[in-house]
């Protein structure tokens, strides 16, 4: 396939590369996006084809969950279906930032999303280029780290290229990523907070917020 490459270095070319990446989100389409951590590829995270090829493009293997991305938290209902307290203190401390909660999920989202757990991964990225995206294309964004899988995390539109021209259809060059690490991942989905991965927040300031944090063993 022909893979567009979208600049932002100037308001127009901002304006334009919104409009395409939204549409074309809307459209089941798939497209690399600059967050604060990464870049993700982008897709419906409600559109199990579009997430399906998220996977195929990516060479990653289907039993690994995808987070959701959002840009505001009217969308939250949409992607889980219970937001406890916990969550609500961690969303106003990080958000929006590297910190992706996990969640049990609103049933609309396809297992495909999820890789059929009963939980789903969601985050509210910073970036100003991501969230305008998100926002215009008026959905949930299941968006892993646009690189082929097994390669490093892309920080640069160049990384995307490398990996995925002729794989999806668009890559927004939205210069170089700030964090360059993944988010961290922690799950309210159980009794006491658990970390899953270690990343641009750390335990010592999830502690802060929560009191007990556990660190999954398998970290
Ligand atoms: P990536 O998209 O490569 O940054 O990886 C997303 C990671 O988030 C997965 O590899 C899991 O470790 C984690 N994750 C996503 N969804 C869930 C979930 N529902 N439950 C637990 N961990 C999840
Ligand atoms: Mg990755």
């Amino acid at each position: 396939m022909e893979t567009m490459v979208y600049k932002t270095d100037t308001e127009p070319e901002l304006r334009q590369a919104v409009k395409a990446a939204g549409e074309l989100l809307r459209e089941g389409k798939l497209v690399a996006i600059p967050t604060e951590t990464v870049y993700g590829l982008a897709a419906n995270a409600l559109d199990p084809q579009a997430v399906n090829a998220i996977f195929k493009a990516k060479g990653r293997p289907n039993d690994n969950p995808l987070i959701v991305h959002i840009a505001d938290l009217s969308a939250l209902p949409d992607v889980v279906s219970v937001v406890p307290e916990k969550a609500r203190v961690l969303m106003e401390r990080f958000w929006p930032g590297p910190l992706t909660i996990v969640l049990p999920r609103n049933p609309q989202i396809p297992n495909e999303t999820t890789a059929g757990l009963d939980t789903v991964a969601v985050r509210m990225p910073s970036h100003p280029v991501a969230q305008a995206i998100i926002r215009e294309s008026g959905l949930p964004i299941a968006a892993p780290s646009a690189n082929l899988s097994g390669s490093p995390s892309p920080t640069t539109a160049q990384h995307c290229i490398d990996d995925l021209m002729g794989r999806v259809d668009a890559i927004v060059d939205g210069g170089i990523c700030g964090v360059g690490l993944e988010s961290t991942v922690i799950s309210l989905a159980g009794e006491v907070p658990t970390v899953l991965r270690p990343g641009g927040i750390t335990v010592e300031q999830l502690r802060k917020v929560l009191g007990d944090v556990q660190v999954d063993p398998a970290v």
